[in-house]
């Protein structure tokens, strides 16, 4: 096992990176930004190092400074943490080259699964459903050739998008043309790529995805889904598992075709395949996220699967100890992501020192942040600033614990989104659970 592992990340996720080490005996190094001296992940690691400026071009995503400080201490591996270098394919091989282990995949599986055209087609020769659409164009008129094929309504997507971005629907031929430009040229200026591909709009459609775990041996194995059905410009709020949508017999069949896409590319450590399922029940192979994902909590309470733990076992060579027939999830996990917006405000991003701060607890509540009494959240980074998820029997009962958990949580000094996660909760199409990714859209935010 790894002696000593270097947190190349900030926020939440540092903060639960850096536990799960501790609760392993491992030593632990954080990196952090000048904005981000007083961070609680600054504070829990053994070592800290200061690694450049606040722009994460600067410090985050710098990876000269970050593999200096994990040569220079003496790290043996790399956590990535969610965004940020997590599905960097030519940081993954810098790691190699420097002899530090990188957790996550080979950088061949980054680089294969990050081109979400090019994991569209490895997909669809490996007899994965995907959905009907096209390769990359970077030229209009012959998108829109394609396009006529595919018909409308139909979504332009991003080859190199992420996190929600780089995604645009257009409703008619008339305006395909402009939009095409207009999302080529916004994503050349957000991911350094304009190339574009098109996919055909499903509509109902609800998000369903399935967490992997693979070791260096082949074992590779379904941890059960997530429904992220709400969200926001295309943004995930709250995820659940099991997912609502799914018959017993759907659930094999899904958990069966992601272990399949997950082999198709001889998948290593922990990884997401997102699904879209139609009104049908059919679903559709929408792209593969190869690193940790936001929600993974949900997974590891109705699993009892420490999701980071085995992250780290895997990269160290250790084998799966359990089957597919090992993996029973057992009751109702539900996940809202804490954002620090004003939703009634146009969703405007807010900062600021946090005066007053009371975090829900109970049996079966966890919370998953980086915030603290008096911790001045900075502008230069992601507005999410925790997770509160909980675990119960049923799903009914999910929803009456995360209401009680929401209304209990204080954080003042700044404005959140708290407020807004309780008015979906309390909605009647919410409870019922039959609601799809138009919720949001419908529910008037
Ligand atoms: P998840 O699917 O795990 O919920 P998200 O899509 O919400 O993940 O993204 C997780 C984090 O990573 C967010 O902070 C998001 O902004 C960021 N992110 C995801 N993909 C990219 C990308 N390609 N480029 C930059 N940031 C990204
Ligand atoms: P990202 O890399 O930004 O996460 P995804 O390809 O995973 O992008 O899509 C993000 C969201 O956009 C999905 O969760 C879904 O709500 C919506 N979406 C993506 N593709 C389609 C599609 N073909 N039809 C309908 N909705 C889609
Ligand atoms: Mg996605």
């Amino acid at each position: 096992m790894f002696g000593k592992i270097l947190i190349a990340n900030r926020g939440e996720i540092a903060v639960r990176i850096i536990r799960a080490c501790k609760e392993m005996g491992i030593e632990t190094v954080s990196v952090f930004s000048e904005a981000d001296k007083d961070a609680l992940h600054v504070h829990m690691a053994d070592e800290s190092y200061c690694i450049g400026p606040a722009p994460v071009s600067e410090s985050y995503l710098n990876m000269t400074s970050i593999l200096t400080t994990a040569v220079e201490t003496g790290a043996e591996a790399i956590h990535p943490g969610y965004g940020l270098l997590s599905e960097n394919a030519k940081f993954a091989e810098l790691c190699k080259a420097c002899n530090i282990a990188f957790i996550g995949p080979e950088p061949e599986i980054l680089r294969k699964m990050g081109d979400k055209d090019q994991a569209r087609r490895t997909m669809k020769e490996a007899g994965i459903p995907v959905i009907a659409g096209s390769d990359a164009f970077d030229d209009a008129q012959e998108a829109l050739e394609k396009a006529k094929e595919i018909g409308f309504p139909l979504l332009i997507k991003a080859r190199s998008g992420g996190g929600g971005r780089g995604i645009r629907l257009v409703k008619s031929e008339d305006s395909f043309i402009d939009q095409f430009c207009t999302a080529s040229s916004e994503s050349l200026t957000a991911f350094g790529d304009g190339a574009l591909y098109l996919e055909k709009y499903i509509y109902p459609a609800r998000h369903v995805e399935v967490q992997i775990l693979a070791d260096k041996r082949g074992n590779t194995i379904a941890l059960g889904e997530r429904e992220c059905s709400v969200q926001r410009k295309n943004q995930k709020l709250i995820e659940e598992s099991p997912s609502p949508a799914l018959t017993p017999e759907n659930r094999i069949s899904l958990w069966d075709t992601a272990v399949a896409a997950a082999k198709a590319v001889n998948y290593e450590n922990a990884g997401t395949v997102e699904f879209l399922l139609d009104r049908d029940g059919n679903f559709y192979f929408m792209e593969m996220n190869t690193r940790l994902q936001v929600e993974h909590p949900v997974t590891e309470m109705v699993t009892g699967i420490d999701l980071v733990q085995w992250q780290i076992r895997i990269a160290a060579g250790m084998p799966l100890p359990f089957t597919q027939a090992d993996i029973n999830p057992k009751g109702h996990a539900i996940e809202c992501r804490i954002n620090a917006e004003d939703p009634y405000n146009n969703y405007r991003p807010s900062c600021g020192t946090i005066s007053l701060l009371h975090v829900p607890g109970g049996p079966g509540v966890r919370f998953d942040s980086a915030i603290y009494q008096g911790y001045f959240i900075p502008p230069y980074y992601d507005s999410m600033i925790g997770k509160l998820i909980v675990y119960a029997n049923t799903r009914s009962e999910a929803i009456r614990k995360m209401i009680a958990a929401l209304s209990e949580l204080v954080a003042e000094g700044i404005e959140h989104n708290g407020q807004l996660q309780l008015d979906i909760l309390d909605d009647k199409r919410f409870k019922s659970g039959d609601y799809d990714t138009s919720f949001m859209a419908e529910f008037g935010r």
